[in-house]
């Protein structure tokens, strides 16, 4: 049975938000959560992840999905190298903490693990709050302006509107099979989004609406696998280690 390891792996916890930035990738926040039972059809071909991003919306409103996420990867024995989950960090929630402190546990590396608070020009507008707080001491990484100059912004969702910002683009996947079991494909050089609505999409930065666009398969599907092998095969380039 074919099985992937995937090295840059984004898990779309949420599309709910507690604030509205003007430079919103992903546009109009919605009422939906993801079903974590996607994750269970997801991980039975997965084999190990790399760096693992949980994404929204906003993260800190659903703590035991990203929990769940992490005790059904317990469960199949898949490990992650790192974590990342950037926030607005204006809900900080006991349980949101905790899972932070959790995955910081489960990975085996934690070399690029980073708890990123959004402070960049234009979340400031819509998240003071007091500091310091939990998260302020807990925090691994904190982001100021850099990665939000106007050059940064990709034109998706809100950040449309923004004259200098990028065209965004698909990734080209790279791929290799493991020394010891050619059943196991590693795929790298590709950002593979999982959405709430279970969606295996090629990259992470596609608003909820340009998702669709760029949907590969859906891993509700029976052969979704075959689906995103597929894919990969005829958009990536195979790497001879
Ligand atoms: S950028 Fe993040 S915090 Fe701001 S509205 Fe979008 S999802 Fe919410």
């Amino acid at each position: 049975m074919k099985k992937l390891v995937i090295r840059q792996m984004v898990f779309e916890v949420t599309r709910k938000c507690n604030v509205k930035c003007k430079h919103c990738l992903r546009g109009k926040a919605e009422a939906v959560d993801m079903d974590t039972s996607h994750i269970a059809k997801f991980f039975k071909r997965v084999n190990a992840l790399s760096d693992v991003t949980f994404s929204g919306g906003e993260p800190s409103l659903v703590p035991y999905i990203i929990d769940n996420i992490m005790h059904i990867a317990k469960e199949k024995s898949i490990p992650f190298d790192n974590f990342y989950i950037a926030t607005n960090g204006v809900k900080q929630l006991p349980d949101f903490i905790r899972v932070i402190m959790e995955l910081y546990l489960y990975c085996d590396s934690n070399e690029i693990s980073a708890v990123k608070v959004s402070r960049d020009q234009y979340h400031r507008e819509v998240t003071a709050r007091p500091k310091p707080s939990l998260l302020d001491i807990l925090v691994i990484t904190q982001e100021e302006s850099s990665d939000y100059h106007p050059e940064g912004l990709i034109a998706e969702g809100r950040a449309k509107k923004f004259p200098r910002a990028r065209e965004n683009r698909e990734d080209t996947p790279r791929y290799y099979y493991d020394d010891e079991n050619d059943d196991i494909m590693i795929v790298e050089e590709m950002t593979v989004y999982l959405n709430v609505h279970g969606d295996l999409i090629n990259g992470c930065d596609w608003s909820y609406e340009s998702q669709k666009d760029h949907m590969i398969t859906n891993v509700t599907k029976d052969n979704w696998m075959g689906e995103f092998i597929e894919y990969v095969l005829e958009h990536g380039e195979q790497e001879n280690y």
